[in-house]
């Protein structure tokens, strides 16, 4: 039986950043079928979320669109006053809203670099707190889980990997791995949990030159061992696994979702 037929994450209130498409969008379907009550946020494709909307409730489910840019502090504050005043309060968060905005270093303009950190950092750290605020004031609730709250930060396999003619995203990323990390330290023994998920190549929008055609997609296979390119719903899976207490004794931990791509494939013949 699959985990979402188990229903593991039933009564449980989700919130999923950039949800109304690729990844994010896969992770408010999958946790919405694993029977969470799901916010979607969308930055500004309210058709794309609320077709999302009608998807899960269509299949059974429950679900949200909430529009909020996570870099702005009174956005992210009102998109959580609008799921805890509709559903009383929040059990898992899950920040994946990211952008990548590529230039050769030489090139890359101060607005590149600020908009990639303000989004892919400080929006992690903006829907984190108010995430953790509401799972403190709330506390336990065993009926639901045995953790105070979940906390999912959407990553990269370049928070390890370093990409050249993407310095600012990989500083972003990496510096995502260390605020997960620092933040699941200071609140594990408020049973919160926070970890994150670390994707490889996985086929949505942001990457679509990586995948489009037949030579990007061949070359791209050239990284990744397990000889596929990741599917969304790779990701929405090991999300419900995360916030699920199946993983309860699980925190401050990256789940590397990447069909290999960190196993320096390159030293398979070399090396
Ligand atoms: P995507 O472009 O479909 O998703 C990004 C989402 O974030 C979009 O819905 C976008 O509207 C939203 N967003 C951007 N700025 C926002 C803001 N200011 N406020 C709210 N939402 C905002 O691409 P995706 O691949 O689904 O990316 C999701 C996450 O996965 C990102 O954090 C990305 O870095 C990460 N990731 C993706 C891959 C991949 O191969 N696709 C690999 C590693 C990591």
């Amino acid at each position: 039986m699959s985990q979402t037929s188990l229903k593991v994450l039933q009564g449980q209130r989700a919130l999923v950043t950039g949800g109304s498409s690729g990844i994010g969008a896969a992770i408010a379907h999958a946790m919405a079928m694993a029977g969470a009550k799901v916010a979607i946020n969308y930055l500004s494709d309210n058709s794309a979320a609320q077709s999302l909307v009608n998807e899960i409730s269509a299949a059974g489910g429950e679900a949200l669109a909430i529009q909020a840019d996570v870099s702005q502090e009174s956005s992210v504050e009102a998109m959580f006053q609008t799921v805890i005043e509709t559903w009383g309060s929040l059990d898992i968060m899950v920040a994946n809203a990211g952008i990548q905005q590529d230039a050769p270093f030489m090139e890359m303009t101060l607005e590149q670099w600020n908009n990639v950190l303000a989004v892919n950092l400080t929006g992690q750290f903006l829907c984190a707190r108010a995430a953790v605020r509401e799972f403190l004031r709330r506390g336990v609730a065993s009926e639901l889980s045995c953790a105070a709250g979940k906390i999912i930060c959407m990553s990269s396999v370049h928070d390890i990997i370093p990409w050249a003619g993407h310095v600012n995203y990989a500083a972003s990323k990496g510096g995502l791995l260390m605020f997960m990390k620092s933040l699941a330290q200071e609140v594990a023994h408020q049973k919160i949990r926070v970890n994150g998920i670390s994707p490889g190549a996985i086929r949505t929008p942001i990457n679509r030159a990586a995948w489009e055609t037949p030579e990007a997609e061949a070359e791209l296979l050239e990284l990744i061992p397990y000889k596929r390119v990741g599917d969304p719903v790779d990701i929405g899976r090991a999300a419900v696994w995360l916030a699920s207490d199946a993983s309860d004794y699980i925190t401050g931990t990256t789940l590397y979702v990447d069909g290999g791509m960190t196993l320096y494939p390159g030293f398979r013949e070399g090396g």
